[in-house]
């Protein structure tokens, strides 16, 4: 390759500035021209490109959202919209692609690849829900907040006996409610790979409360359900005063963290020398702190698995 392109699509994840970052200096470290596509998939069908120099990706380390802005495409799902992306790309001479996102924009990357455009995926979502890699860039941002969040509500929780629901993002996939609930403490934690009944989490609340508990905190995945719901639940069988927080988009802004940093620049690094390598249609991961890369095919045919380890761990901590 030596004229390389780098989007970013689909929701907007804390660490794409640095994983951007990292795939325009690297390329132009090792001698390519790079560019950036503006607003993802639909930038491309635009054809919003622009040359990227190393002054373009300054002071954007410690940004959050992304500097190349995200959107979704409906135009890009169709063949003709797929292949008017190829086609554009090759019009520009860009022979390489990175794209950071999440499962969607890979499915947008593996088609490009069967274009024959040579294509490389990394994970940008906060929702941790990507196979192939232990992390996704902006999931330790984002359970960083849920965290913050949480010792707050309890300085205020435990001076009223009262229970805190707190609904968190994730889409389908559990692990901010579970990584943030191990890490705040919290009683329960309700996620959608472990199924559950309002009983029980009832019955767990009026133990702990008996067993001298002064507040309760309830980390609801957005993927289970409503916080409101399952607060009306817990009102209808304990005494308790059950109050809801849902954090929302907050979850996806601010400043990210050393680690999504670092897993940026890391990820962003590898694909521009693996699209040197002459590989394609692959998705880069972390797994165990090494770098890995994967077909996007697989990656996006594979559930990604659930820590029920992690999971048991917080539940006996919890009592
Ligand atoms: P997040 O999970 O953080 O929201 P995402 O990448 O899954 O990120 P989507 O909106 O699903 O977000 O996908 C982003 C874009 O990728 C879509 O707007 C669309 O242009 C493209 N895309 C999604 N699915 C496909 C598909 N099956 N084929 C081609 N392109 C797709």
């Amino acid at each position: 390759v030596k004229k390389i392109a780098v989007l970013t699509s689909g929701g907007d994840s804390q660490g794409m500035n640095a994983a951007v970052r990292a795939v325009v200096r690297s390329g132009l470290y090792y001698g390519l021209e790079v560019f950036g596509v503006q607003r993802g998939y639909q930038g491309l069908l635009n054809n919003d490109i622009r040359p990227m120099d190393l002054r373009s990706v300054g002071d954007i380390i410690q940004r959050g959202g992304t500097v190349l802005q995200s959107a979704r495409c409906k135009e890009f799902v169709t063949p003709e919209g797929q292949q008017k992306g190829a086609d554009i790309l090759r019009e520009n001479g860009i022979d390489g692609l990175v794209v950071i996102g999440g499962d969607g924009s890979y499915q947008g990357a593996n088609k490009l690849s069967k274009l024959g455009i040579k294509t490389m995926c990394l994970p940008g979502t906060i929702d941790n829900d990507i196979s192939f890699t232990d992390f996704t860039i902006g999931f330790d941002t984002a359970v960083s907040i849920v965290v913050d969040a949480v010792n707050k509500l309890r300085d205020t929780m435990s001076s009223h006996e009262r229970s805190s629901i707190v609904e968190v993002m994730g889409r389908h996939c559990g692990d901010i409610a579970l990584y943030a609930g191990l890490a705040s403490g919290a009683e329960t934690i309700l996620v959608p790979e472990v199924p559950f009944t309002i009983d029980e989490v009832a019955n767990r609340m009026r133990q702990n409360f008996e067993h001298g508990k002064r507040h309760s905190i309830v980390i609801v995945a957005e993927g289970v359900g409503r916080g409101d719901d399952i607060a009306k639940g817990i009102s209808e069988r304990v005494d308790v005063d059950a109050r809801v927080t849902v954090l929302g988009h907050i979850q996806r802004g601010g400043c990210p963290t050393h680690n999504d940093r670092v897993l940026g620049s890391r990820l962003g690094d590898f694909a521009v020398r693996k699209l040197i390598e002459g590989e394609s249609g692959k998705a880069c991961g972390i797994i165990k702190n090494e770098l890995v890369l994967t077909d996007i095919d697989t990656v996006v045919n594979t559930k990604k698995g659930f820590n029920k380890e992690l999971y048991d761990l917080a539940s006996r901590l919890s009592q």
